[in-house]
């Protein structure tokens, strides 16, 4: 299934935040969205990093009390690994385990169009493989 699918079903709403903003206002926004990472853009809206529960995490030991009060752009990774809406699940899974990325953003001529999760990927690829497995049981049993 190409990532452009499964947008259309999950929709192409990305949570943002700027580099500026501090990791309190980035858990308050990820609390009230119910989501794990947040995409970071500039002021032109262009993706420049990711921030996700992991790298809040990381700030603990790092920056300790201070945390709350830190920029996100002290925390946030910025080497992003994209994807576009042509590519298919199975193109992105392995990208996924490999990078050990739960969250790849989805670039359409460089602009910000959508974000699939590990979750969204794994239960896509189920599915598929589930419909093979299908079709080969019923090819060999003629039914
Ligand atoms: P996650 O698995 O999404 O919680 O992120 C684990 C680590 O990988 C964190 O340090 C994230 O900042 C980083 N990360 C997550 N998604 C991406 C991505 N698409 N490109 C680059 N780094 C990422």
């Amino acid at each position: 299934m190409l990532v452009e699918t499964i947008l259309a079903t999950k929709g192409s709403e990305v949570a943002t935040a700027e580099p500026v903003e501090t990791v309190s206002q980035a858990v308050t926004r990820m609390e009230g969205n119910g989501i794990g990472a947040l995409v970071i853009v500039d002021k032109a809206g262009a993706p420049v990093g990711i921030l996700s529960e992991r790298d809040i995490a990381r700030g603990v030991s790092r920056y300790g009390a201070g945390l709350p009060d830190t920029p996100i752009a002290s925390l946030m990774t910025r080497n992003l690994v994209t994807c576009r809406p042509e590519d298919s699940a199975a193109d992105i899974m392995p990208i996924m385990t490999d990078r050990r990325i739960r969250h790849v953003p989805v670039l359409r001529e460089g602009r910000l169009a959508g974000i699939v999760s590990i979750g969204d990927v794994v239960k896509v690829r189920l599915g598929e493989i589930e419909q093979e497995a299908d079709q080969l049981r019923a090819y060999i049993t003629g039914t």
